[in-house]
């Protein structure tokens, strides 16, 4: 077919697998909600200026992914690739900010990022996160952790691991960096040039380098925790005290960093045994101190994860099959329709999901429709049905008929219903 196909990287969501995001979405919204997290939806774009300096020019996302556009009033517009940044915005910009602090947020969403499309990897893509903000003892960077973790329990999620770092402070983080530098200067000629390139714009980001990982250098790189300030290892042996006392497993993984700028003292992601390399993490997240400053608003701690829902939903366990309705209304022409929208109106007052095929094509061929998409009773409403002020009720299991008064017709469907025997009583 020569039609408009969708752009690359992105997906149709149809019935199943939009059920099973949106399952795996419920249950984190549980999850948040019991941890005392209310949920707030920002703007899908933004301007272009959030992210520049919320997630910082030197990374991936802003250089190379970023979906910007400048709208028809000459603004510079960017369809947002994350959701830290425009919480932070949104907080500052609204009455939460008078909220007694720490204020915990949940949010979800598409996000969108001009990446190459692969297995778990889109251009546009669905996250579910959380933020704290206004909170710096790091006993709630273990409660951020516990409840991403909850939830992948309660998805019935296994095989995953808990990643854990610490990337310093504004304190350390200088000095750390020129240990990197240090350390790879003198190698400097044997690193590919994208390497090179990191080292100049954002040392610690060769730490998570494909292009080294095979090499062993890394291996021998300077570590963050040897270089944390006693502020900085006290908050780290903290937080791994907190997952301790929730009894969540971790391992301390020194060349995790994040790809975004404004993160301070705790990394973590989760990782899943099946996503294999690069598409490995079904989340991740940190601390980030620094970030309301580098938005232009007073200081403000936060620490939050993003987990991607397709990557969840893909290793989680598959959701019931989808139900359709299990009621028709089928007007029998020449006669019925009218009788036949107004019933199937009722039921659904009633709270009932009801098909309604009121037209005139034969009554076989809405039966067969009906059939076909698994409805389980049908109603149908022909010349005597609405002169006797009945429904003949049609039980498409055993194909046997029964006439039912239209008073009292809820009840005796939800009967019917419940116990699918009792509607055998006449032959059709
Ligand atoms: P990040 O903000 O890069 O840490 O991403 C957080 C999570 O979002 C990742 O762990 C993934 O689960 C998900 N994610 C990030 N980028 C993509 C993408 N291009 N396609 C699908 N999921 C993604």
């Amino acid at each position: 077919m020569a039609g408009i196909s969708r752009p690359r990287g992105t997906e149709d969501l149809l019935p199943e697998p939009l059920a099973r995001l949106n399952r795996v979405l419920a249950a984190g919204l549980q999850v948040a909600e019991a941890h005392g997290y209310r949920q707030i939806e920002t703007p899908i774009f933004e301007s272009t200026d959030l992210f520049v300096r919320g997630v910082g020019e030197s990374t991936d996302v802003v250089t190379r992914e970023m979906y910007t556009f400048p709208d028809r009033g000459g603004r510079s517009l960017t369809l947002r690739p994350e959701g830290t940044a425009p919480v932070v915005r949104a907080f500052w910009e609204s009455p939460l900010r008078q909220a007694p602090l720490p204020v915990r947020i949940s949010y979800s969403g598409p996000m969108f990022r001009y990446d190459r499309p692969g297995k778990g990897r889109y251009r546009e893509f669905h996250q579910f996160g959380v933020e704290v903000l206004g909170e710096s003892e790091p006993e709630v960077d273990a409660e951020v952790i516990g409840l991403a973790w909850r939830w992948l329990e309660r998805l019935g999620v296994s095989g995953t691991s808990l990643q854990l770092n610490s990337l310093g402070d504004r304190e350390c983080r200088p000095a750390y960096r020129a240990a990197l530098l240090e350390f790879f200067e003198p190698r400097m000629a044997a690193l590919p040039e994208l390497d090179r390139e990191r080292l100049r714009r954002n040392p610690l980001r060769v730490l998570d380098s494909k292009e080294l990982a095979g090499e062993g250098i890394l291996d021998h790189a300077p570590r963050t925790i040897d270089h944390l300030c006693p502020g900085c290892r006290e908050a780290f042996e903290r937080v791994q005290e907190a997952l301790v006392a929730l009894g969540i497993p971790f391992a301390v993984n020194h060349r995790l960093v994040r790809g975004l700028d404004y993160y301070a003292r705790t990394a973590f992601e989760v990782w899943h045994q099946e996503l294999a390399g690069a598409q490995n993490a079904l989340f991740g997240g940190g601390r980030y101190d620094g970030l309301s400053e580098l938005l232009g608003y007073p200081p403000l701690p936060g620490v939050g994860f993003a987990a991607g829902l397709e990557r969840v939903a893909m290793i989680s366990a598959p959701p019931p099959p989808l139900g359709g309705p299990e009621l028709a209304v089928l007007s029998a022409p020449p006669a019925g329709q009218k009788a036949a929208v107004a019933l199937a109106d009722r039921l659904r007052a009633a709270g009932m999901a009801v098909l309604l095929d009121a037209g005139v094509r034969g009554l076989r061929a809405k039966l067969s429709f009906a059939e076909r998409s698994g409805v389980r009773l049908a109603l149908i409403v022909g010349e005597s049905e609405v002169q006797e002020r009945t429904v003949a009720v049609r039980r498409m299991a055993g194909r046997t008929q029964v006439s039912v008064p239209l008073e009292g017709l809820e009840g005796r469907l939800r009967d019917l219903l419940g116990n699918g025997e009792s509607a055998g009583e006449g032959a059709s």
